[in-house]
């Protein structure tokens, strides 16, 4: 679907456009109910708290948990994951990542490492390994889990392939482990069915501008039962104001300061869109683009494709003898956005071997359609005859 002349394969970074009622739930949380949710006995201050219940109630719903109060907003994925890395690991813990981790894993259990209060491990995803299987990442993991071990932290979908996890055999491990398993779902939610409760996660985080098709701002955090955490920031609610202490209980524990209702308004029609359309109708769409892109771009000589055998929403791949930000460059020219370069994957691009330069990233989302995926082939062809 072109808008304004572009065709937008960035899905992964963030999705685009939105459905319309997202727009417009976003214009009129700031005109009919502008006020601040749990500042005031005002009818603005009312109406905006009862759309953040709404949207906590409807992400509770989607992502499989009974309880509304198990779900607390944040800024984005990023702030959901070091709320509950710091928020949960203590001094002389050891935590497992995998080898696909985003930064936004990797770079908080990097610096409590770096500050001597945790340890931490690398499993393995066994990313391209023709045997790989859920036994086989199981069992690196078993052997890798310390005494110590507290907290698996999992990637369910990758952020530059579409290499998927184990999540529900890994969450059986961690618990028969005595470690907790948070999971990365930043490129999993809205395309793939999550039932935290049901996989045995302990916590998610995802955020409201991607898969869920919400506005940037926003991100959620759904906690498994009897996990309570750390603040990460302490700071008013208008709850126990009187108090020193943050609440003791979910989710105002964990939300200080003003919300972002505009955004969280946005995000319960992007949810409300995705139920309606479901997620298996938008994993099966997104797949579908994924093998024509891939037979499309594979059969062009010079581009290199990266474990185009996993079949998802990313496609990642290389030119010969052209930098991955040169051809990002080259495509943006002629209208077509992709992301090149690192994607914030240290580690994803350790595993696949492309730290030199990187690669380009062509992610996928519920409005492109085959035509997108035609004009990105003639792109790209026409860059490799050097047109
Ligand atoms: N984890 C993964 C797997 C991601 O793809 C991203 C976004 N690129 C993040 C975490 C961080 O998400 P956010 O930008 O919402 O903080």
């Amino acid at each position: 679907m072109e808008h304004g002349g572009l065709i937008y394969l960035d899905n992964a970074a963030t999705s685009y456009p939105k459905p319309p009622e997202v727009y417009s739930e976003v214009v009129r949380s700031l005109i009919q109910y502008g006020g601040n949710a749990g500042r005031g006995a005002h009818r603005l201050s009312l109406a905006a708290a009862e759309k953040i219940y709404e949207c906590r109630q409807m992400a509770a719903e989607f992502f499989g948990v009974s309880e509304p109060e198990r779900v607390f907003f944040t800024l984005n994925t990023t702030y959901g994951l070091n709320t509950v890395i710091k928020g949960f690991l203590r001094r002389g813990d050891h935590a497992l990542i995998s080898d696909m981790e985003h930064n936004a894993v990797y770079r908080p259990i990097y610096k409590l490492a770096g500050e001597g209060k945790i340890s931490y491990g690398i499993y393995r995803s066994f990313a391209g390994d023709p045997q790989r299987s859920s036994e086989k990442i199981c069992d690196d993991i078993a052997r890798k889990v310390r005494r110590n071990t507290r907290l698996v932290v999992c990637n369910h979908h990758s952020n530059i392939c579409s290499l998927t996890m184990p999540i529900s055999d890994i969450a059986r491990l961690c618990h028969q482990c005595g470690a907790r398993l948070l999971v990365d779902g930043a490129q999993s939610a809205g395309r793939e069915r999550i039932s935290v409760d049901e996989m045995g996660i302990d916590a998610l985080c995802v955020p409201s501008h991607k898969g869920l098709y919400g506005p940037q701002g926003c991100g959620i955090v759904i906690l498994g039962k009897g996990i309570t955490l750390n603040t990460l920031a302490e700071g008013g609610n208008g709850v126990n104001s009187l108090e020193g202490d943050m609440p003791d209980f979910s989710p105002e524990r964990y939300e200080a300061g003003t919300l972002p209702t505009p955004a969280i308004a946005g995000l319960c029609e992007g949810i409300r869109f995705l139920r309606d359309v479901g997620t298996d109708t938008v994993r099966q769409k997104e797949t579908e683009l994924f093998r024509q892109a891939r037979d499309m771009l594979g059969s062009i000589a010079g581009v290199r494709l990266y474990l185009p055998e996993y079949e998802g929403a990313t496609l990642l791949f290389n030119i010969d003898g052209l930098s991955a930000d040169s051809v990002g460059n080259l495509l943006n020219k002629q209208g077509i956005c992709v992301r090149s370069g690192y994607h914030c994957a240290a580690l994803g691009h350790k595993t696949l071997g492309t730290c030199e330069g990187g690669a380009v990233r062509a992610s996928f989302g519920v409005f492109n359609d085959s035509r997108d995926v035609e004009r990105l082939y003639c792109e790209v062809r026409d860059i490799c005859l050097g047109k």
